[in-house]
């Protein structure tokens, strides 16, 4: 592997007596893209949200481009910046145009300027297929069309990474499709991703590995065709059975 772009060493991560994350080693590659997989509360949420510290890890260490964002002395703004995250709820603004969803970040966090953030914020509308859409308001669009204008928004930013947690997993299957078309786009470009999903087919087309997480452990991390295809633990084989 390269330099790795995430890492994260024995990662423990407590709510009160809930012991959710219990020891994560996990390192993904400069462009490298890898799909979580997992039951529902095995942490997989929470591994995510502690890779750009949105939660503060009870112990272990995370790295991400080389920075430890657990160091106390990081600059965590900074840090921040240099990863997108994309939920399954899409967080826009209502009451701001889809282009002024975009340059606001833009403006408050990077200190960009009016043009260049609106040349930006169309640049990144016009990757997700949504330059039609720059004055519309987010009430007017469909779910998979705010999903890619979040997306849009993370992209904005300039990140390294993209963390991606269930983007597709409040939309209506009909629009799952142009959502993941987008992240399919994001990692032929050769963006580092760290997507939790259930859409089997996307990991196993798109992605480079798959770990699967149950009870705040990774049970196993391997390529699509090893982890999905041929799992080697039972633990693996009876969640696949269920998505199937
Ligand atoms: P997943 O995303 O795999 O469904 P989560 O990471 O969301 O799992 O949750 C794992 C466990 O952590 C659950 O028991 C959940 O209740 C708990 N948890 C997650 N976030 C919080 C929080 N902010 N406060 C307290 N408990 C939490
Ligand atoms: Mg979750």
């Amino acid at each position: 592997m390269s330099r790795p772009e995430i890492r994260v060493s024995r990662l423990h991560k407590s709510f009160g007596d809930n012991h959710v994350l219990r020891g994560i080693d996990l390192e993904i590659g400069q462009g490298e893209v890898v799909c979580v997989i997992g039951p529902s509360g095995s942490g997989k949420s929470t591994l995510l949200r502690c890779v750009n510290l949105l939660e503060g890890p009870t112990e272990g260490q995370v790295f991400v481009g080389g920075i430890e964002l657990t160091d106390p002395d990081v600059d965590i703004d900074a840090a921040r910046r240099r990863i997108g995250m994309v939920f399954q709820q899409f967080n826009l603004f209502p009451h701001l145009t889809v282009t002024e969803n975009l340059t606001l970040p833009q403006r408050r966090v990077l200190r960009r300027g009016k043009a260049e953030a609106a040349k930006v914020a169309a640049r990144n509308l016009e990757r997700v297929g949504l330059a039609e859409k720059a004055d519309a308001y987010p009430a007017s669009l469909s779910g998979g069309q705010q999903q890619r204008v979040a997306i849009a928004r993370a992209l904005a930013m300039g990140p390294e990474v993209m963390l991606f947690d269930e983007p597709t997993s409040a939309l209506d299957p009909e629009l799952v499709g142009d959502v993941l078309a987008v992240m399919r786009m994001l990692a032929d470009e050769g963006m580092t991703m760290m997507v939790v999903t259930h859409e089997m087919t996307f990991a196993r087309e798109v992605a480079d590995r798959v770990v699967f997480m149950d009870g705040g452990v990774i049970v196993e991390d391997g390529t699509p065709e090893r982890v999905i295809g041929a799992p080697r633990h039972e633990r693996t084989r009876h969640f696949l059975s269920r998505l199937l």
